[in-house]
Protein backbone atom coordinates (compact mmCIF):
# COMPACT_ATOMS: atom_id res chain seq x y z
CA UNK A 1 0.00 0.00 0.00
CA UNK A 2 2.61 2.63 -1.27
CA UNK A 3 1.89 6.28 -2.07
CA UNK A 4 5.02 7.06 -3.37
CA UNK A 5 4.98 9.94 -5.86
CA UNK A 6 1.38 10.46 -4.71
CA UNK A 7 -0.39 13.83 -2.81
CA UNK A 8 -2.87 13.82 -0.14
CA UNK A 9 -4.30 16.41 1.29
CA UNK A 10 -6.19 15.67 5.09
CA UNK A 11 -8.66 18.51 6.66
CA UNK A 12 -8.40 18.36 10.62
CA UNK A 13 -4.78 17.09 10.49
CA UNK A 14 -3.90 19.36 13.22
CA UNK A 15 -5.62 16.67 15.52
CA UNK A 16 -7.05 13.49 16.26
CA UNK A 17 -8.29 11.07 13.46
CA UNK A 18 -6.61 13.94 10.72
CA UNK A 19 -3.55 13.65 12.66
CA UNK A 20 -3.25 10.23 12.63
CA UNK A 21 -4.18 9.52 9.03
CA UNK A 22 -1.96 12.31 7.63
CA UNK A 23 1.20 10.80 9.47
CA UNK A 24 0.34 7.09 7.79
CA UNK A 25 -0.38 8.79 4.78
CA UNK A 26 3.27 10.18 4.82
CA UNK A 27 4.62 7.14 6.37
CA UNK A 28 3.58 5.13 3.38
CA UNK A 29 5.08 7.86 0.81
CA UNK A 30 2.70 10.49 0.39
CA UNK A 31 3.42 14.23 0.68
CA UNK A 32 0.43 15.32 2.65
CA UNK A 33 -1.38 19.01 2.75
CA UNK A 34 -2.40 19.12 6.36
CA UNK A 35 -5.00 21.45 6.68
CA UNK A 36 -6.80 22.88 9.88
CA UNK A 37 -7.80 26.26 11.19
CA UNK A 38 -5.42 25.67 13.51
CA UNK A 39 -2.20 26.12 11.92
CA UNK A 40 0.09 25.56 14.41
CA UNK A 41 -1.36 22.32 15.42
CA UNK A 42 -0.93 21.95 11.48
CA UNK A 43 2.93 22.63 10.84
CA UNK A 44 3.30 20.00 14.25
CA UNK A 45 1.52 17.27 12.24
CA UNK A 46 4.03 18.23 9.48
CA UNK A 47 7.03 18.46 11.88
CA UNK A 48 6.19 14.65 13.18
CA UNK A 49 5.72 13.56 8.85
CA UNK A 50 9.17 14.94 8.07
CA UNK A 51 10.35 13.43 11.49
CA UNK A 52 9.50 10.10 10.49
CA UNK A 53 11.59 10.95 6.96
CA UNK A 54 8.13 12.11 5.21
CA UNK A 55 6.81 15.16 3.71
CA UNK A 56 3.94 17.57 4.09
CA UNK A 57 2.68 21.02 4.03
CA UNK A 58 0.46 22.88 6.62
CA UNK A 59 -2.13 25.07 5.31
CA UNK A 60 -4.44 26.86 7.47
CA UNK A 61 -7.90 26.97 6.05
CA UNK A 62 -11.68 27.71 7.56
CA UNK A 63 -13.38 25.12 6.18
CA UNK A 64 -17.03 26.88 7.24
CA UNK A 65 -16.54 28.80 3.82
CA UNK A 66 -16.46 27.86 0.74
CA UNK A 67 -13.53 30.35 -0.09
CA UNK A 68 -11.63 28.66 2.75
CA UNK A 69 -12.48 25.09 1.11
CA UNK A 70 -11.27 26.50 -2.26
CA UNK A 71 -7.92 27.88 -1.59
CA UNK A 72 -7.04 24.94 0.54
CA UNK A 73 -7.53 22.59 -2.42
CA UNK A 74 -5.59 25.79 -4.72
CA UNK A 75 -3.15 26.04 -2.12
CA UNK A 76 -2.20 22.20 -1.71
CA UNK A 77 -2.09 22.08 -6.54
CA UNK A 78 0.44 25.24 -5.87
CA UNK A 79 2.23 23.79 -2.92
CA UNK A 80 2.66 20.26 -3.95
CA UNK A 81 2.28 20.13 -7.53
CA UNK A 82 -1.34 17.91 -7.62
CA UNK A 83 -3.45 16.10 -5.78
CA UNK A 84 -4.53 12.54 -5.74
CA UNK A 85 -5.91 11.47 -2.60
CA UNK A 86 -8.65 13.70 -0.52
CA UNK A 87 -9.73 12.96 3.39
CA UNK A 88 -12.80 15.74 4.08
CA UNK A 89 -12.37 15.16 8.17
CA UNK A 90 -12.26 18.44 10.09
CA UNK A 91 -15.33 18.51 12.33
CA UNK A 92 -16.94 19.88 15.79
CA UNK A 93 -19.00 18.58 18.25
CA UNK A 94 -22.96 19.79 17.56
CA UNK A 95 -24.73 22.21 19.99
CA UNK A 96 -26.54 20.33 22.80
CA UNK A 97 -30.42 20.74 22.38
CA UNK A 98 -30.65 23.03 26.02
CA UNK A 99 -27.95 25.54 24.10
CA UNK A 100 -29.38 25.59 20.18
CA UNK A 101 -29.21 28.80 18.94
CA UNK A 102 -29.02 29.51 15.28
CA UNK A 103 -25.24 30.42 14.67
CA UNK A 104 -24.40 27.49 16.67
CA UNK A 105 -26.41 25.22 14.31
CA UNK A 106 -25.27 27.32 11.52
CA UNK A 107 -22.20 26.69 12.26
CA UNK A 108 -22.58 22.64 12.95
CA UNK A 109 -23.68 21.90 9.40
CA UNK A 110 -21.12 24.69 7.49
CA UNK A 111 -18.03 22.79 9.03
CA UNK A 112 -19.21 19.48 9.09
CA UNK A 113 -21.93 19.19 6.24
CA UNK A 114 -21.09 22.23 3.59
CA UNK A 115 -17.30 22.16 4.44
CA UNK A 116 -17.35 19.04 2.90
CA UNK A 117 -19.80 19.73 -0.27
CA UNK A 118 -17.36 22.53 -1.15
CA UNK A 119 -13.97 20.39 -0.37
CA UNK A 120 -15.15 18.03 -2.96
CA UNK A 121 -16.40 20.32 -5.43
CA UNK A 122 -12.82 21.39 -5.81
CA UNK A 123 -11.02 18.06 -5.40
CA UNK A 124 -13.13 16.44 -7.87
CA UNK A 125 -12.69 19.56 -10.60
CA UNK A 126 -8.48 18.74 -10.09
CA UNK A 127 -9.13 14.85 -9.89
CA UNK A 128 -10.86 14.28 -12.92
CA UNK A 129 -9.09 16.26 -15.04
CA UNK A 130 -5.67 14.87 -13.90
CA UNK A 131 -6.34 11.42 -13.96
CA UNK A 132 -8.43 10.72 -11.12
CA UNK A 133 -8.16 10.42 -7.73
CA UNK A 134 -9.97 9.00 -4.36
CA UNK A 135 -11.42 10.93 -1.70
CA UNK A 136 -12.73 9.83 1.57
CA UNK A 137 -14.98 11.63 3.89
CA UNK A 138 -15.68 11.25 7.65
CA UNK A 139 -19.18 10.60 8.66
CA UNK A 140 -20.21 9.04 11.91
CA UNK A 141 -22.15 6.93 13.34
CA UNK A 142 -24.49 9.31 13.97
CA UNK A 143 -24.35 9.50 10.46
CA UNK A 144 -26.20 5.88 10.18
CA UNK A 145 -28.10 5.65 13.33
CA UNK A 146 -30.19 8.54 15.16
CA UNK A 147 -29.17 7.04 18.53
CA UNK A 148 -25.94 8.80 19.20
CA UNK A 149 -25.34 13.25 18.67
CA UNK A 150 -26.98 16.07 19.22
CA UNK A 151 -29.62 16.89 15.97
CA UNK A 152 -27.60 19.47 13.93
CA UNK A 153 -24.42 16.74 14.25
CA UNK A 154 -26.74 13.87 13.40
CA UNK A 155 -28.60 15.15 10.34
CA UNK A 156 -24.61 17.11 9.36
CA UNK A 157 -23.13 13.26 9.56
CA UNK A 158 -26.25 11.74 7.51
CA UNK A 159 -25.48 14.45 5.46
CA UNK A 160 -22.18 13.15 4.80
CA UNK A 161 -23.40 9.82 4.37
CA UNK A 162 -25.58 11.01 1.70
CA UNK A 163 -23.39 13.01 -0.24
CA UNK A 164 -20.63 10.48 -0.28
CA UNK A 165 -23.19 7.85 -1.97
CA UNK A 166 -24.62 10.56 -4.93
CA UNK A 167 -21.15 11.59 -5.73
CA UNK A 168 -19.76 8.57 -5.47
CA UNK A 169 -22.19 7.38 -8.31
CA UNK A 170 -21.89 11.23 -10.17
CA UNK A 171 -18.04 10.73 -10.37
CA UNK A 172 -16.80 7.26 -10.30
CA UNK A 173 -17.14 7.08 -14.08
CA UNK A 174 -14.53 9.89 -14.34
CA UNK A 175 -11.96 8.63 -11.93
CA UNK A 176 -12.92 9.66 -9.03
CA UNK A 177 -13.67 7.31 -6.43
CA UNK A 178 -15.22 8.38 -2.80
CA UNK A 179 -16.48 6.90 0.05
CA UNK A 180 -16.81 7.79 3.54
CA UNK A 181 -16.17 6.26 7.00
CA UNK A 182 -18.44 6.33 10.21
CA UNK A 183 -16.27 6.34 13.17
CA UNK A 184 -17.58 4.93 16.62
CA UNK A 185 -16.43 6.40 19.96
CA UNK A 186 -12.82 7.22 19.53
CA UNK A 187 -10.28 8.37 21.61
CA UNK A 188 -9.33 12.84 21.09
CA UNK A 189 -9.82 16.32 22.08
CA UNK A 190 -13.51 15.91 21.05
CA UNK A 191 -14.14 12.81 23.13
CA UNK A 192 -11.78 14.77 25.65
CA UNK A 193 -14.60 17.61 26.36
CA UNK A 194 -17.62 15.89 24.51
CA UNK A 195 -17.15 12.46 26.75
CA UNK A 196 -14.58 11.96 29.18
CA UNK A 197 -15.88 14.94 31.27
CA UNK A 198 -19.42 14.28 31.60
CA UNK A 199 -20.09 12.16 34.90
CA UNK A 200 -21.68 9.24 33.08
CA UNK A 201 -18.79 8.69 30.31
CA UNK A 202 -18.53 4.96 31.61
CA UNK A 203 -21.21 4.08 31.05
CA UNK A 204 -22.34 5.83 27.52
CA UNK A 205 -18.95 4.44 26.22
CA UNK A 206 -19.90 1.09 27.25
CA UNK A 207 -23.07 2.19 25.25
CA UNK A 208 -21.16 3.40 22.48
CA UNK A 209 -18.87 0.46 22.54
CA UNK A 210 -20.53 -2.34 23.30
CA UNK A 211 -18.28 -5.08 22.33
CA UNK A 212 -15.15 -3.93 23.67
CA UNK A 213 -16.18 -1.20 26.67
CA UNK A 214 -13.34 1.10 25.41
CA UNK A 215 -12.96 4.00 23.10
CA UNK A 216 -11.32 3.41 19.58
CA UNK A 217 -7.40 4.90 18.78
CA UNK A 218 -7.36 7.53 15.90
CA UNK A 219 -5.07 4.84 14.24
CA UNK A 220 -7.92 2.50 13.95
CA UNK A 221 -9.85 5.11 11.96
CA UNK A 222 -6.60 6.47 9.90
CA UNK A 223 -6.21 2.59 8.75
CA UNK A 224 -9.70 2.10 7.38
CA UNK A 225 -8.96 5.59 5.25
CA UNK A 226 -5.54 4.33 3.51
CA UNK A 227 -7.38 1.02 3.01
CA UNK A 228 -10.41 3.32 1.10
CA UNK A 229 -7.38 5.57 -0.28
CA UNK A 230 -5.65 2.47 -1.82
CA UNK A 231 -5.79 0.73 -4.85
CA UNK A 232 -6.68 -2.46 -2.59
CA UNK A 233 -10.22 -1.34 -2.39
CA UNK A 234 -10.58 -0.50 -6.32
CA UNK A 235 -14.16 -2.20 -6.02
CA UNK A 236 -15.44 -0.24 -3.34
CA UNK A 237 -17.92 2.20 -4.24
CA UNK A 238 -20.06 4.70 -1.67
CA UNK A 239 -19.79 2.59 1.25
CA UNK A 240 -20.03 4.38 4.49
CA UNK A 241 -17.84 1.98 6.44
CA UNK A 242 -18.49 2.01 9.89
CA UNK A 243 -14.99 1.59 12.16
CA UNK A 244 -16.92 1.46 15.62
CA UNK A 245 -16.10 -1.70 17.85
CA UNK A 246 -20.26 -2.98 17.22
CA UNK A 247 -22.01 -0.35 17.89
CA UNK A 248 -23.93 -0.70 14.31
CA UNK A 249 -24.53 -4.47 14.96
CA UNK A 250 -27.19 -3.01 17.12
P1 LIG B 1 -10.50 16.66 16.93
O1 LIG B 1 -11.19 17.75 17.65
O2 LIG B 1 -9.34 16.00 17.57
O3 LIG B 1 -10.05 17.16 15.47
C1 LIG B 1 -10.85 17.99 14.68
C2 LIG B 1 -9.95 18.93 13.91
O4 LIG B 1 -10.76 19.71 13.00
C3 LIG B 1 -9.20 19.92 14.81
O5 LIG B 1 -7.82 19.93 14.52
C4 LIG B 1 -9.84 21.25 14.48
O6 LIG B 1 -8.96 22.38 14.61
C5 LIG B 1 -10.28 21.04 13.03
N1 LIG B 1 -11.33 21.99 12.64
C6 LIG B 1 -12.45 22.31 13.36
N2 LIG B 1 -13.14 23.28 12.73
C7 LIG B 1 -12.46 23.58 11.59
C8 LIG B 1 -12.67 24.51 10.54
N3 LIG B 1 -13.71 25.36 10.54
N4 LIG B 1 -11.79 24.55 9.52
C9 LIG B 1 -10.69 23.73 9.54
N5 LIG B 1 -10.44 22.85 10.51
C10 LIG B 1 -11.31 22.77 11.53
O7 LIG B 1 -11.64 15.59 16.64
P2 LIG B 1 -11.61 14.14 15.95
O8 LIG B 1 -12.26 13.22 16.87
O9 LIG B 1 -10.29 13.80 15.39
O10 LIG B 1 -12.65 14.42 14.77
C11 LIG B 1 -12.37 14.28 13.40
C12 LIG B 1 -13.64 13.94 12.67
O11 LIG B 1 -14.14 12.68 13.14
C13 LIG B 1 -14.78 14.94 12.86
O12 LIG B 1 -15.46 15.13 11.62
C14 LIG B 1 -15.70 14.23 13.85
O13 LIG B 1 -17.04 14.65 13.72
C15 LIG B 1 -15.51 12.80 13.41
N6 LIG B 1 -15.88 11.80 14.41
C16 LIG B 1 -15.21 11.71 15.58
C17 LIG B 1 -15.59 10.75 16.50
C18 LIG B 1 -14.89 10.58 17.82
O14 LIG B 1 -15.39 9.83 18.67
N7 LIG B 1 -13.77 11.23 18.05
C19 LIG B 1 -16.65 9.87 16.21
C20 LIG B 1 -17.30 9.99 15.00
C21 LIG B 1 -16.91 10.96 14.10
Amino acid sequence: MSFNGKIALVTGAGSGIGRETALLFGQQGARVACVDINEDNAAETVHFIRQASGDGVAIRADLSNPEGCERMVAQTIEQLGGLHHAFNNAGVPGESEDQWNVPGVQRTIAINLEGVIWGMKHQIAHMAEHGGGTIVNTASIAGISGAVGTLDYTAAKHGVVGITKAAAMMYGRVGVRINCVCPGVIESAMTEKGIMERPDAEALISRLSPILARMGEPADIAEAVIWLSSAKSKFVYGVALPVDGGFSII
